[in-house]
């Protein structure tokens, strides 16, 4: 095992000092879908030195086309995909110490597993876990690099406390466009160009070439040949409530956490958005149309899936009928609202 690492050495930025500080080094990934079985590749190969990677979900079919790390054996199992990760992942390379939780990312489960890491990858299909990821960087002095991707469109940027934009001064409010992957799609190439991004400027960081790193907020979109990048500047807004001048980290805050609630005797789950969230119920129709029947009055909207019934609510709650699992109902939620 010699000559491993040898390609990546002689990449002068690297080098054999970079080598030795990259497998010191601790990345926590949070999701493990497509974003994050790529960039947990990357990152094993790169012999980075410890690993956790953090998802609720287990390997379905739907995943194989794009999710790197998964077979067909994992999703007619149903195998966690932490677990199926971890397996394939230390194929790859033993020497790698890998953690994995099969678990919600929300402030309890993320706040225990922050002890000695040095970036976090956004690998995560939702702007809550956004949020929460950038407030807990900001409060514990992290960079993470930020990812998302639906259709043929990625987005990534990369956040370091005290020097960059934190992604709230960016977004200001959580962004609710109710597109997610799971009503308009996404094609793999699409995943593997946010993942190489990120994956660079997670090795920039592992080495400490902070010069090297990406200013700008990239945007692309491989299918119609489009790429961005917005200079990111003079973003920074001193009264930032995540990396302002006196931060109160809001989305650390149980106020600010979209809650969910069995309802007793009604089959259902309730979930409640920390703020409400006003749809356009057209447009929301037409990107759930291939989900189910869709109904529709002025106050809700409701989608008629193959086994539970979603319906939306003016000020942005959700009640899914048909189930009592509360895991269950939060994956419907963020893969149909995003
Ligand atoms: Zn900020």
């Amino acid at each position: 095992m010699q000559n491993r690492y040898s390609r990546q050495q002689l990449f002068t930025p690297i080098g054999q000092s970079g080598q030795v500080s990259i497998q010191q080094k601790h990345a926590l990934i949070i999701g493990v879908g497509a974003l994050g079985s790529a960039s947990a590749e990357a990152l094993v190969r790169a012999g980075i030195g410890k690993l956790t990677l953090i998802d609720r979900d287990y390997v379905e079919w739907s995943n194989l086309q794009r999710q790197q790390l998964y077979t067909e054996q994992d999703a007619q199992e149903k195998m966690p995909k932490v677990i199926a990760a971890k397996k394939r992942l230390q194929e790859i390379n033993t020497e790698v110490e890998i953690n994995v939780a099969i678990m919600d990312a929300c402030i309890e489960t993320l706040l225990p597993l922050l002890k000695d890491v040095d970036v976090m990858v956004d690998a995560t299909d939702n702007f809550d876990v956004r949020f929460l990821m950038n407030d807990l960087a900001q409060k514990y002095r992290i960079p993470w690099v930020y990812g998302s991707c639906v259709g043929s469109y990625g987005a990534t940027y990369t956040i370091v406390p005290g020097k960059t934009p934190c992604l709230h001064c960016l977004l200001k409010a959580i962004p609710q466009t109710g597109i997610t992957c799971d009503t308009v799609g996404i094609i793999s190439p699409t995943v593997q160009i946010v993942a190489a991004y990120q994956v660079a400027e997670v090795l920039k960081l592992l080495v400490g070439d902070d010069k090297a790193l990406r200013k700008s907020y990239l945007t692309f979109d491989v299918w119609q040949n489009q790429h961005y990048e917005i200079n990111v500047d003079k973003m920074r807004q001193a009264d930032c409530p995540s990396c302002g001048n006196a931060p109160t980290y809001p989305y650390l805050s149980y106020e600010n956490q979209t809650k969910l609630q069995i309802l007793c005797g009604r089959d259902a789950v309730q979930i409640r958005p920390p703020k409400p969230i006003y749809y356009q119920f057209e447009q929301l129709a037409h990107q759930l149309r291939s989900y189910g029947e869709i109904q529709m009055n002025p106050y809700l909207l409701s989608c008629q899936a193959d086994d539970y019934r979603i319906v939306i609510f003016q000020d942005g709650r959700v009640v899914i009928h048909g189930i009592q699992d509360i895991q269950k109902a939060k994956t419907i939620y963020y893969r149909l609202l995003g």
